[in-house]
């Protein structure tokens, strides 16, 4: 270990680093963090053995002002240097773990959340591996002050139409200086939207490079005179932004969802996590679609799932089977948006695949047609039921799915659960311009 933090100092003197951020998220997902000025080797040494104290009380969902002591310790597989930061005198970045003073993990820590239930799979030599599919839009404003779309472009458009090269190129230099495979970008179906969709890894990493990306698109676009949002609907009329979540479960270099002697190609196991992900698809969408905006996403016609189905080649249901089989066997869960805690969403749909296999829940056959044409008769007789409508519903679900609740556990369920009240409650109270023009004449 001392080892790998003399790599670490060296390679941060070597590379002319003069500032070290240690961060990590708050429940919401929102990255946090506090810059070192590079010591002495020494003092770098005790920061990382010892780790760094700071008052938890102020970070949502953490903990109480009279238990306010938490422990920072940065995780030296992370270590990179931050490329949109200046190379004179430059940034390094180590995400960290966060122990109380006693040196436990402590509960409140989404990455210590996550690390919890991969451990899960540790006796049986399981990984579990996600590509996420990051959407976003550029947006830029009017005279009015009013957030337009920064270009006009569609679908897989090319420049100058696409005016998201530029961004897009630096985005994927930067995130392959920083270790992370990009699989491709694109510009998307919205005007000004945006995909990057990253190759699949294990699941810690993956929810470490989102947040990185996140950072890093943010800053670039910033020096670039834009703004970059994650809002899942920032729009009306049009697309909104998805994160959508390919898995697998692998033993070594085995895909454990493939089988080609099964119908379809897929394994027992892929089709029983696939039983857990849609029986708890409505506890996970408060996970997974964590705001009040999400739910505008989630309506027929936009190519988002609204529908608790899955389907092979189907983009209307909630799961779709990608075509690549071997090794590429994958299920696609398009509920995901991008305004939510990776590290919280990872953790909850493994906890809901993992109780899918304990308990063989069968996920029903596939739908091979448009749900988004069935009538109300049509979907009970089917018996496909909807994903909740609104962040309440979500968060109702969540209350009651003990598995997804015991999988994140108590400290985090609970400041969750606080967290989308208070977000709800703020929200309901709110009179909007739609609701004037519908109403003001009566
Ligand atoms: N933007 C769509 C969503 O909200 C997804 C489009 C696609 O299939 O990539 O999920
Ligand atoms: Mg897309
Ligand atoms: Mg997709």
């Amino acid at each position: 270990m001392v080892d790998e933090i003399g790599n670490a100092i060296k390679v941060m003197h070597d590379e002319n680093i003069k500032f070290v951020r240690l961060q990590f998220v708050d429940i919401n997902g929102i990255p946090k963090s506090i810059s070192v000025p590079l010591g002495s080797d020494e003092d770098m040494e005790d920061l990382f053995n010892d780790g760094m104290l700071f008052d938890g009380s102020s970070v949502d969902g953490f903990v109480e002002i009279h238990e306010s002591d938490l422990l920072l310790k940065p995780d030296l597989s992370t270590f990179s240097s931050l490329p949109w930061r200046p190379d004179e005198s430059g940034v390094s970045r180590f995400i960290c773990d966060i122990y109380t003073p006693e040196g436990k993990p402590f509960k409140g820590d989404p990455r210590s959340t996550l690390k919890s239930s991969l451990e899960k799979l540790k006796d049986k030599g399981y990984s579990y591996n996600i590509g996420p599919e990051p959407e976003f839009f550029i947006i830029d404003q009017d005279e009015d002050g009013n957030y337009i779309p920064h270009d006009d472009a569609g679908y897989f458009d090319v420049d100058p139409t696409d005016k998201g090269t530029n961004f897009r190129r630096k985005l994927v230099i930067d995130l392959e200086d920083l270790g992370f495979e990009v699989e491709g970008s694109h510009h998307e179906v919205a005007p000004g939207q945006n995909e990057i969709a990253f190759k699949f890894d294990k699941a810690l990493k993956t929810a470490d490079a989102v947040i990185t990306f996140k950072q890093a698109i943010k800053a670039i676009v910033d020096n670039m005179g834009y703004k970059v949002t994650f809002m899942p609907k920032p729009f009306f009329g049009v697309n909104g932004s998805g994160m959508h979540c390919h898995q697998s479960l692998f033993k070594g270099d085995k895909n454990l969802f493939s089988d080609e002697n099964n119908e379809n190609g897929l394994s027992q196991e892929a089709l029983y996590f696939m039983g857990g992900l849609l029986k708890h698809s409505p506890a996970l969408s408060a996970v997974v679609a964590p705001t009040v905006n999400s739910y505008k996403r989630l309506v027929p016609g936009y190519e988002a799932p609204v529908y608790m189905a899955y389907g092979l080649k189907n983009r209307s249901a909630l799961i779709r089977i990608p075509a690549a089989r071997g090794k590429g066997t994958r299920i696609e869960y398009r509920s995901p948006d991008p305004s939510c805690n990776p590290y919280l969403a990872f953790a909850a749909m493994l906890e809901a695949g993992l109780d899918g296999l304990k308990h063989k829940i069968d996920p029903g056959e596939p739908t091979e047609f448009n749900i988004y044409n069935l009538s109300d008769e049509e979907l009970g007789e089917k018996g496909i039921n909807v994903l909740p409508a609104s962040l309440w519903e979500a968060y109702h679900a969540f209350e009651e799915d003990d598995v997804i609740k015991k999988g994140l556990g108590q400290h985090i369920s609970e400041k969750f659960l606080e967290s989308k009240y208070a977000e709800w409650d703020e929200y309901r109270i709110q009179v909007f311009g739609y609701e004037q023009k519908k109403y003001i004449g009566l």
